[in-house]
């Protein structure tokens, strides 16, 4: 257990101090995806061509790249206090794409900011943090500075424009506008707070107050505003809390945790936030007691049995980690998290069978959605060329152009010509 955290901790923790921390969680990707696809829609984005990047950074933050690729900070979800206001500021992003406002970010900048991302699960990462709660995800906030580079570069009309847009888009998708009405109140109400602690030169939105003015003014026009059912509102509502309890239960401190969601608070939300935090904390009786309520009360939910899985890693019970990431993953379609999470644990317990299993799961993350932690698991549960090669990925990933191409070296060495290995190494060595 205490080695495969060290050699974890070293690949994965050397890198970050000067890079951005993306979180990947099929979760909260995915019921942020449900959120936004509405006003996504409505912008003519595909489900299939949207992608939703989650930074783990505490600015009150989003941007759209390119169109599709949807930037949403860390900071705006643990604030935005309910899930229309979050598809607003997203339609109001939209809306700076739709208007060709994004010019000033160059393919050059985006892909330095890629270089720059390190990928980071949070079930999965924390684990590799060996469950010390102040090398968990949360002390790698705040390294990014791209928040900067995305909000300096709107004019004040091109702010006003993209928030019309925004309107637009919310009536289009059959969506409440207010959404917008109540991100300029929250930002109004926080702006003391939030402006003394950013850069000066960040703050050229126009000032909210303004904002908050002509928006009401715009919706005050509309013949008709969309309504959803209450049931439908209440139903939306508990999910988002729901992600947002998972956030702050792995990003804030135990205190702040527990300050969110008291004891006395017995909701979904608020058990899940806390035995995240106890999970953390290292007080994994705890954690489990919590987390078999949620399976208790949602045995359908295949995010309670992940997180099951992971305190049951922690551990050190293989056995039955195993066996929740198993139950996780009949109750989801591809999830490339907790293949990688199954994978680790088996390559950790390596019964027979363990491998070629975790093997498979590997394959189809990197498949769907590559990362470091599956290659370099994948050079774990392989031999030879293969497993040089997984290596040269990793590294590859990283960053660490050197290490790359000595195992795509090594990795050509062991394999066939004509084989993948072979091949994908040399795209390697090319670089
Ligand atoms: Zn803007």
């Amino acid at each position: 257990m205490k080695k495969i955290f060290m050699i974890l901790f070293s690949v994965f923790f050397t890198t970050i101090a000067n890079s951005a921390t993306l979180i990947n969680d099929t979760e909260i990707e995915r019921k942020i995806t449900q959120i936004i696809m509405p006003v996504a829609n409505a912008a003519k984005i595909p489900e299939s061509r949207l992608k939703i990047y989650i930074v783990n950074d505490d600015s009150f933050n989003a941007f759209v790249r390119g169109g599709e690729d949807v930037f949403i900070y860390t900071g705006l979800l643990k604030q935005i206090k309910n899930p229309n206001a979050l598809r607003a500021v997203v339609a109001h992003e939209l809306g700076h794409t739709i208007g060709g406002h994004m010019v000033q970010m160059s393919q050059r900048m985006h892909d330095e900011l890629m270089r720059t991302m390190i990928i980071q699960a949070l079930g999965v990462g924390l684990m590799v943090a060996g469950g010390n709660p102040t090398a968990g995800v949360g002390v790698m906030a705040g390294a990014s500075g791209i928040a900067q580079q995305s909000m300096l570069s709107f004019s004040r009309d091109e702010e006003r424009m993209a928030d019309d847009m925004a309107i637009d888009l919310m009536v289009k998708a059959n969506q409440n506008p207010n959404g917008l009405i109540e991100v300029f109140e929250q930002m109004r109400d926080m702006s003391g707070e939030f402006e003394s602690r950013v850069n000066p030169n960040r703050i050229n939105h126009p000032l909210t107050s303004e904002r908050l003015n002509n928006a009401k003014t715009k919706i005050g026009k509309l013949k008709k505003i969309p309504q959803k059912k209450d049931t439908e509102i209440t139903r939306e509502n508990n999910e988002y809390e729901i992600l947002r309890a998972k956030l702050i239960g792995y990003l804030d401190t135990d205190k702040n945790v527990i300050a969110k969601y008291p004891y006395s608070n017995k909701s979904d939300a608020a058990i899940y936030a806390r035995a995240i935090a106890n999970m953390r904390g290292g007080d994994l009786d705890t954690a489990k007691t919590g987390t078999k309520t949620l399976i208790k009360r949602n045995p359908n939910n295949p995010y309670y049995y992940e997180l099951l899985g992971d305190i049951e890693y922690q551990y050190g019970a293989y056995d039955d980690s195993v066996a929740a990431y198993e139950q996780s993953l009949k109750l989801i379609k591809s999830a490339p998290q907790i293949e990688t999470a199954l994978a680790l644990v088996l390559s950790e317990r390596n019964k027979p069978g363990d491998k070629s299993r975790a093997k498979e799961l590997c394959k189809s993350v990197i498949l769907h959605e590559p990362s470091p932690l599956a290659y370099w698991i994948l050079a774990r549960v392989t031999d030879d060329g293969e497993s040089d090669w997984a290596m040269a990925e990793f590294y590859n990933m990283n960053n660490d152009t050197k290490n790359a191409k000595k195992y795509a070296k090594m990795a050509q060495k062991k394999s066939a010509k004509d084989s993948p290995e072979y091949i994908k190494s040399g795209d390697i060595l090319k670089n």
